[in-house]
């Protein structure tokens, strides 16, 4: 039986990927090597992270003036790498959750934070709207997917200062207008590789603005200079995120993922809200997310949450219970998932719903 995997991170890839990178795990570019065991700086790999940095130019529509990088550490490492490099002395944040208050934590050690607005008194499940953002910071920060809530920002919008994104659990789910954002961030594991690789989109302009002088490593600079090989790269989360590329762009690009994530979520919507047992976190459909999907039991139905995650776990779907902190279940539905899994879902969620 095929496991369905609903895993908000690591999480689910496409096959090709799996596929693809465990054949160059034996065998890379018919060097007779393995991935594991070539040199980074071999024309080989080098070709890899050439065209892994051309397909994100090519499928988010990246604009001149932009860079991609490839780099280790993981979002988080990030958190700290953005204000090393972008803020003087303010900036400003949107606390939808906990990766942007961990973000948020890492910035306040460089100078002024401020949240401009916050859904904590909700239990982060909405998008805080008519929010006005300082013009004086030297950024405003957003994590468009919010992964443990299920809330999403689906659209770019323009808010008068510079803008920097957290989109580890969205990237490449929809197209994005690159243009609004100086930086664009996130770990590769929910939507794009094996965990080991974070993705930074920056827009040259914005940097070499601070003052402070920056740790080599924490420079986007060194990065930009030598093409995300001034160290050992991730080689084979980066190798893993080009099979993935490719796969996005035979499929027809982030045009069709959306058009495909929004039927996949729709279709798992519609049974929460129908069926009695359950009901979505988020309320507001504008903030629901189209990547990770949370629900609860129904509170006549209580008691049955752990009986429904049994029986899911039975009928092969694995990943769904929710974060610890929200509790209930969390169905991540990122770019790999087939339509199949979803129906798969809603089938036992129907059969659950007959049986009580
Ligand atoms: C998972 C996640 C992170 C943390 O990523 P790491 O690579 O583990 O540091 C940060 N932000 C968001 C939105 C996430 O989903």
């Amino acid at each position: 039986m095929k496991t369905h995997n609903y895993s908000a991170g690591p999480s689910i890839l496409p096959q090709d990927t799996v596929k693809n990178t465990a054949a160059a795990l034996i065998n890379f570019a018919d060097t007779g090597l393995s991935l594991m065991e070539v040199s980074h700086r071999s024309k080989e790999f080098v070709a890899v992270m050439n065209e892994a940095r051309e397909m994100f130019k090519i499928l988010l529509d990246i604009p001149d003036g932009y860079q991609v990088l490839f780099l280790g550490g993981g979002a988080s490492t990030q958190f700290f790498h953005i204000p090393y490099n972008l803020m003087e002395k303010k900036s400003a944040y949107l606390n939808t959750g906990a990766w942007a208050n961990k973000a948020m934590k890492e910035a306040k050690l460089f100078g002024e934070v401020v949240e401009v607005a916050s859904s904590k008194d909700k239990m982060y499940n909405y998008i805080p709207k008519n929010f006005e953002v300082p013009q004086d910071v030297d950024y405003f920060h957003i994590t468009t997917n919010n992964t443990i809530y299920g809330t999403e920002i689906k659209e770019d919008k323009d808010y008068g200062v510079p803008l920097v994104a957290d989109m580890s659990s969205d990237i490449f789910s929809r197209p994005v207008d690159v243009s609004k954002y100086d930086l664009i961030y996130g770990g590769a594991q929910k939507n794009l590789a094996p965990a080991g690789v974070t993705f930074v989109i920056v827009k040259e302009d914005a940097l070499g603005k601070v003052s402070r002088e920056l740790p080599t490593m924490v420079d986007y600079r060194t990065h930009i200079a030598k093409d995300s090989m001034f160290n050992t790269p991730p080689v084979v989360p980066v190798y893993a995120a080009l099979m993935t590329l490719k796969w996005i762009k035979a499929m027809g690009g982030v045009g069709e993922m959306q058009k495909i994530n929004e039927e996949k979520a729709a279709i798992l919507y519609d049974e929460i809200e129908r069926n009695k047992l359950f009901r979505p976190t988020v309320e507001l459909k504008e903030d629901r997310s189209l990547m990770n999907i949370c629900f609860i039991m129904n509170d006549e139905y209580k008691e049955l949450e752990k009986d429904f995650f049994d029986f899911a776990t039975l009928h092969g779907m694995s990943g769904l219970k929710g974060h610890r902190s929200v509790g209930g279940f969390r169905a991540s539905t990122y770019n790999a998932l087939p339509k199949a899994s979803v129906i798969a879902l809603v089938d036992c969620m129907k059969e659950f719903e007959a049986k009580h």
